[in-house]
């Protein structure tokens, strides 16, 4: 869209000038375009004139949180990537901001260099995310949706239609934390509150997928599941 360069463009939502300074003179010499607010309602407004491709995004702003900001932001835009800036590193904090919607999560003080690492990866992921997939791999795992077929370690797999939709949007979105929420809204296209219902299709794709290797889908508790990548 605007972005003119190739990299991307960045929106800085930070109220401490001197961690925007630093932020705004390292993506720029990268080549990224970048944007800086200060507060949650110039983030919002920015984010809806600018179109960024992602958001580094402070945790404790003046006129409210960054958590906030990101449920607004990427309810109105699911590819807006999110990268939590937070002082705070207790891991309640952190799992709950990345269950709200974060890529990833940058404890301060950080180094730029790490900054840099973090905003590329996240953007690398979210553009493969974007691009349109018939065959998705994830480690032994190999999923076609044109045939709707599914093999692992070169065994196939039957899976039914909603199993598939299932393991294709986990897999999709491989290394983060998919809620049973999201799960409903995707999959079976309606809330559904209370429902037993995705847990009930997880365990039938346990029981297909670990015949044939080590455990795919881990559960976290209280917030959903995670495809991880292999270490
Ligand atoms: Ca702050």
């Amino acid at each position: 869209m605007e972005d003119v360069t190739g990299q991307g463009t960045v929106l800085i939502v930070e109220d401490e000038p001197s961690i925007t300074d630093i932020l705004e003179i390292t993506l720029k010499f990268h080549g990224f375009r970048t944007y800086a607010a200060a507060t949650c309602r110039e983030a919002e407004e920015l984010a809806r004139t600018h179109h960024p491709d992602l958001l580094l995004l402070d945790v404790m702003l003046p006129d409210g949180s960054g958590w906030q900001v990101c449920r607004t932001l990427r309810a109105e835009r699911d590819d807006l990537a999110v990268i939590f800036l937070t002082a705070r590193d207790a891991s309640s904090d952190i799992v709950g901001g990345l269950a709200m919607g974060g890529d990833d999560y940058i404890t301060k003080p950080f180094k730029v260099d790490e900054v840099l690492a973090r905003v590329r990866a996240v953007l690398r992921r979210s553009r493969r995310d974007q691009a349109p997939q018939t065959v998705l791999r994830h480690a032994d795992l190999e999923m076609n949706e044109a045939t709707h077929t599914v093999r692992r370690a070169g065994q196939p797999v039957d899976l039914t239609p909603t199993e598939f939709r299932v393991l294709w949007h986990l897999v999709q979105h491989a290394d983060r934390i998919v809620t049973k929420d999201e799960l409903l809204r995707q999959v079976w296209e309606y809330e559904f509150p209370g429902s037993t219902v995705v847990e009930t299709y997880i365990s039938y794709l346990r029981r297909k997928l670990d015949a044939l290797g080590p455990p795919l889908i881990v559960t976290r508790r209280g917030l959903g599941y995670t495809v991880e990548s292999p270490r």
